[in-house]
């Protein structure tokens, strides 16, 4: 298949008249002999690695299997460990993969535009290097398929007996979750039928948020539940869980991505890092995991 010519510049622009055949060169950052081609109007060589996001990576054979191990309960350092490299390398390939996983999760779900009929959503807690600085996860799922249809990462103050402690020793910390609740719920818009069914916990803060951006839709709240021993106090320890779904997917994550897990020593030191971490899951969850049952 001949490549047509990226230079805006150049007169046959997106033509593959002018184009010719000019031979393979070797890269050795993953042994790929990689076809090349010319523009005989502009004089450019170009192959099917010019556009390629991975482009100038060095250890670009890597970024398959870490996927895997960052979505499978392996810490970054573990990850490194595993794959031979630095672990400086896999810091910076986080915002990278993060940044592949989000665009192609943009098109998986673009397949169930307007679509989705039943929604549970939830808030899930967690820390950023102390308990002292909380973090929430807001996430939506599909009642059917446990499918992921989003989520916003959000800082919020501590509760309880820590705030004023916490307070004394970080300051003020600003409470995002309002606007995590508005980005996820803006998401959803594109994603579900405007008379939808939203399945929640009795937070009295969700309601505002389902009635701006879905005023079509039915809300129904259920009282929490005692959390199980299993799944990491996401399951519950009732028969039937109406918000199975979206605890069962809370579940998932706490026991995959390892900064979720509770009591863990592996804790996020950067709210972005958590949320690349937990985009890398996302699109792996549904692409991977959910296909295989
Ligand atoms: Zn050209």
């Amino acid at each position: 298949m001949k490549l047509l010519c990226h230079n805006k510049a150049c007169s046959s622009y997106n033509s593959w008249l002018e184009i010719i055949n000019k031979g393979f060169y070797f890269r050795s950052s993953d042994s790929h002999w990689v076809k090349r081609w010319c523009c005989k109007a502009c004089g450019k060589n170009f192959s099917t690695a010019t556009e390629n996001p991975a482009r100038w990576q060095k250890k670009r054979r890597i970024n398959p299997q870490l996927v895997k191990l960052l979505s499978s309960n392996n810490s970054m350092r573990r990850s490194a460990l595993l794959l031979n490299v630095d672990r400086k390398t896999v810091a910076r390939r986080l915002p990278f993969l993060a940044d592949l996983a989000r665009r192609s999760q943009m098109k998986f779900l673009k397949d169930h535009q307007q679509l989705i009929h039943t929604v549970e959503f939830d808030d899930l807690e967690t820390l950023e290097h102390t308990k002292c600085k909380p973090i929430s996860v807001a996430l939506a799922v599909e009642h059917k398929s446990r499918k992921i249809l989003g989520f916003s990462v959000s800082s919020m103050p501590s509760k309880g007996l820590l705030a004023k402690s916490s307070r004394e020793k970080y300051g003020f910390r600003i409470d995002q979750r309002p606007m995590g609740w508005e980005l996820l719920f803006s998401s959803l818009q594109s994603l579900v039928v405007p008379n939808a069914e939203f399945r929640s916990d009795s937070n009295p803060h969700y309601t505002q948020y389902v009635k701006r951006y879905f005023p079509n839709s039915s809300h129904i709240k259920i009282e929490g539940k005692r959390g199980a021993v299993t799944g990491q106090g996401e399951l519950k320890k009732v028969g039937f869980d109406p918000l199975f779904s979206i605890n069962h997917t809370f579940a998932m994550l706490r026991a995959n991505i390892c900064r979720l897990i509770r009591k863990t020593w592996c804790t996020t030191k950067k709210l972005e890092a958590l949320s690349d971490h937990i985009a890398i899951y996302v699109n792996f969850h549904n692409q991977v995991l959910l296909k295989n049952h």
